[in-house]
């Protein structure tokens, strides 16, 4: 095994960094107050923005569910493990987000692979957001179709490179970043891609559930339209609180890309309960008007405490609120500190973020109550 001997190298220089990845164990339910590894904590890092992963309601529609139609899909959705529960969730997505038609796929990542590279060939173009989620770039490079990234929210600097780009033009975005947390200017890089007859797709995988009427995302609260937006991405294992992800747009571009996106066809369906779980949840989002505005109060507390702890703050609006440290090792010990303390804040460290640049990166869930937020400023201010 020659070949594969420095590994052990290249670990010990991440550690050496500060640049390790360790996981921690969850014995409980996803919740702001999660026994991990043996301790109840107080946490500020899942997606989980509406406190819903562990949502009795939905958790109960899904065990219904597993008792009528069972765990497994058994195959995959073209050739007979597309469920009856996936079809209603289709329909039922469709419809929250404004257009036509919706298809449903495993997760998020597997959707912004299959899409994009259903959509383009190498005689196209991908123009990304250089702060893309990862599997927006890795659908980029797998699509083969030339390549290349624009000033973060910058549409001048889009518009230039939409000038220079060939063949069929895909620009894509993030809607809300997910390590900056702050928006995507959707009608500006809207009106660019209409001049320059170029499709617009928007992941919006931490928009949904959190913005918008009734939760339905960035998309919705620019009130753009299919034409605007043709390509529209959500997940369902943040906000939802449950598993798997979908693309929405007219019916055309939804009938192609079930006969061309690969991580769609080439892979068993996921659980008709995980469907059916979902659509429990989804009724529930669109319902949620007094958790999203308990998540916008606490946004504003939030920031003012760190503002008043003098430290440096994001421009983000939503419940994603990094504070920028800078150095990787400083921000690994901040993040331990407040773990000896009973506080679970991600480090989030390059190459996730750029060089320079880690972060402690706090989530809000509509679960976490005034008080829990207190008790993390104040813990912050006796380790500064
Ligand atoms: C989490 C995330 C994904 C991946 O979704 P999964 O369902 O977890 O695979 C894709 N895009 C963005 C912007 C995300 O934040």
């Amino acid at each position: 095994m020659k070949q594969f001997s420095d590994m052990s190298a290249v670990l010990a220089a991440r550690h050496r960094d500060g640049l390790l990845r360790q996981r921690v164990e969850l014995q409980s339910a996803q919740s702001v107050t999660p026994i991990i590894d043996g301790k109840p904590l107080l946490s500020f890092c899942s997606n989980d923005y509406l406190g819903l992963a562990g949502d009795d309601r939905i958790a109960q529609a899904m065990s219904q569910a597993v008792e009528r139609y069972g765990v497994g899909a058994g195959a995959s959705h073209l050739i007979d493990g597309h469920h009856h529960e996936h079809e209603r969730l289709e329909q039922e997505l469709a419809e929250f987000c404004g257009r036509e038609a919706a298809l449903v796929f495993s997760t998020g990542y597997m959707a912004n692979i299959g899409v994009i590279q259903a959509l383009l060939t190498r005689h196209d173009t991908v123009i990304q957001d250089r702060l893309n989620h990862a599997s927006l770039i890795d659908g980029g490079r797998l699509s083969g179709a030339k390549f290349s990234r624009y000033a973060h929210n910058d549409s001048d600097n889009l518009a230039q490179q939409l000038d220079r780009a060939s063949g069929k033009k895909l620009v894509v975005t993030d809607g809300v970043f997910s390590m900056d947390g702050d928006k995507a200017p959707l009608d500006d890089l809207a009106s660019v891609c209409r001049s320059h007859d170029a499709w617009l797709m928007v992941d919006d995988a931490h928009g949904f559930g959190v913005l918008g009427t009734e939760g339905a995302g960035l998309v919705s609260e620019f009130g753009l339209t299919t034409e605007d937006v043709p390509v529209v991405i959500g997940t369902l294992g943040k906000a939802f609180g449950t598993s798997g992800a979908f693309v929405a747009g007219d019916q055309l571009t939804i009938d192609y890309l079930l006969q061309y996106a690969r991580s769609y066809i080439y892979t068993t369906a996921s659980p008709p309960a995980v469907a059916a779980a979902t659509r429990a949840s989804l009724a529930i989002v669109r319902n949620s008007n007094d958790r999203r505005a308990h998540l916008t109060a606490l946004i504003q507390k939030l920031r003012a405490g760190i503002q008043a702890l003098g430290l440096t703050l994001m421009p983000s609006e939503t419940p994603i609120q990094p504070i920028l440290i800078g150095e990787s090792h400083h921000a690994m010990q901040l993040s331990q500190a407040l773990k000896a303390r009973g506080i679970l804040v991600t480090a989030i460290r390059p190459p996730t973020v750029p060089e320079g640049t880690a972060r402690l990166r706090v989530t809000l869930s509509a679960q976490h109550s005034e008080a829990q937020v207190d008790t993390l400023l104040n813990t912050l201010e006796s380790l500064l």
